[in-house]
């Protein structure tokens, strides 16, 4: 009996998704959503691209489960920040976003960054409108994470591998890395990146801007 509700739940959200998509679409705003695990550096990322991004209007929709700290830091920069808390839920789905959006002036954005909950499961099963899923994986997560998360690697349009900067303190073997990650998802591109040194953030952005203009 279990099976039937869970299709009634994925459906419901699929409809919701569409809707979002729409509705982003007649904005003509390109919406990414990062997923990754707790620490990976999602929000980091978000920063630092925002600072990159020059006349690009951005805005961000932070999900957490409890807090607003990770919306707090982003506010700083001076865009649209709204916070989605999820209420224990350990992931976003497209009912949240699409009421996020509903708070926001959507007009005059280009960019919308979807910051999901930090899980490397169910995240990637919930279609929330978006144009492209972004992954944020980290060197301190370790090298065999393609592997024992395949549907979440599977199922992105971009890999980044953040704090390449720790490469050197951990075991972390970055060709078995790559390799399982081309193994599994050849069509997304890799950008292996610090967020604290900003190494190599440049052809990250670079991707990003592309999203946006193509
Ligand atoms: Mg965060
Ligand atoms: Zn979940």
């Amino acid at each position: 009996m279990k099976v039937p509700v869970v299709e009634r739940i994925m459906r419901a959200n699929d409809v919701l998704a569409d809707e979002v998509r729409q509705t982003l679409r007649e904005n003509g705003i390109v919406a990414l959503n990062i997923m990754g695990a707790p620490g990976s550096g999602k929000t980091s990322l978000i920063e630092q691209t925002i600072a990159r991004l020059g006349e690009t209007t951005v805005a961000v929709i932070e999900g957490d489960i409890a807090t607003t700290l990770d919306a707090d830091r982003l506010s700083k920069l001076g865009v649209q920040v709204v916070q989605i808390n999820t209420g224990g839920s350990c992931h976003l789905d497209a009912g949240m976003v699409k009421m996020a959006l509903a708070q926001m002036k959507l007009s005059t954005l280009d960019l919308l960054f979807i910051e999901n909950v930090g899980n490397l499961v169910c995240p990637a099963e919930f279609d929330i409108g978006e144009y492209k899923k972004v992954l944020v994986s980290s060197v301190p997560e370790g090298h065999d994470k393609v592997q024992k998360y395949p549907l979440m690697f599977r199922l992105v349009d971009a890999v980044v591998l953040n704090k390449t900067d720790l490469m050197q303190h951990v075991d972390f073997d970055l060709g078995v890395f790559r390799s399982s990650l081309t193994d599994i998802n050849s069509r997304a591109p890799l950008f292996e990146v610090s967020c604290k040194t900003a190494d190599n953030l440049d052809s990250w952005v670079a991707w990003v801007r592309s999203q946006v203009t193509s």
